[in-house]
């Protein structure tokens, strides 16, 4: 089942916030082989997925609507074409062993129970929120103010940003995936700490929780 934050039982150990795609799952890689099998291929020449998506067949331009098509169908599939980053798993037990985890997943909620089975099959059975807004506001109603540790793990400057400005004591880890495309990414908030991966992600938050 997917999660409302109201029926996410936290204990009193420390708390995960932690994105999905791009971070627990590779997101641009498979969608860049999705992207084949329909006859498209994506250009890394801008941190966008409108505009850089051609035919393969004569290199035009998919339009928006076309791009956003391709974006819904790969989530509807995703459960064919998703699979974790070396680490992920083995690490979220470790830290879900010291102290609670949450993911927060940027997707129309339509996809979650897709998600929500992708999750599980991996073993990672963890709450799960998908939402489509600021990742902000959610895991400050979520931590709500409770006086225990809190970290948050994505891949986008952004949300890292709206999570920083709303849970001030937060530790922020910024893990890009290590595709092409992302080189082109705006960069975080200076006190974001950058992890190299899972291993490193996990060190920065013993540390910082003391576990
Ligand atoms: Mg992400």
């Amino acid at each position: 089942m997917l999660a409302k934050i109201s029926e996410i039982h936290l204990t009193d150990r420390p708390l995960i916030v932690c994105d999905v795609d791009d971070v627990v799952l590779q997101f641009a890689t498979p969608f860049e082989a999705f992207l084949g099998s329909r006859g498209h291929r994506l250009l890394p020449r801008s941190f966008k997925l409108a505009g850089n998506i051609v035919s393969l067949l004569d290199e035009s331009i998919l339009d928006t609507t076309a791009v956003q098509t391709l974006i819904n169908d790969f989530f509807i599939a995703q459960e064919r074409w998703q699979t974790p980053f070396a680490e992920a798993i083995d690490t979220l037990h470790a830290l879900a062993g010291k102290a609670d985890l949450v993911f927060l997943t940027a997707m129309p909620p339509r996809h979650a129970d897709a998600r929500r089975r992708l999750l599980d099959q991996l073993t990672l059975s963890f709450p799960l929120i998908a939402a489509d807004e600021a990742k902000g506001p959610l895991v400050a109603a979520l931590h709500a103010d409770r006086s225990l540790p809190v970290a948050f793990i994505d891949d986008m400057a952004h949300n890292l940003r709206s999570v920083g400005d709303h849970v001030p004591d937060c530790l922020l880890v910024y893990m890009p995936p290590p595709v092409e495309i992302h080189k082109f990414a705006p960069p975080p908030p200076e006190h974001v700490r950058r992890a190299a991966g899972w291993i490193d992600a996990k060190d920065m938050i013993a540390l910082h929780f003391g576990i």
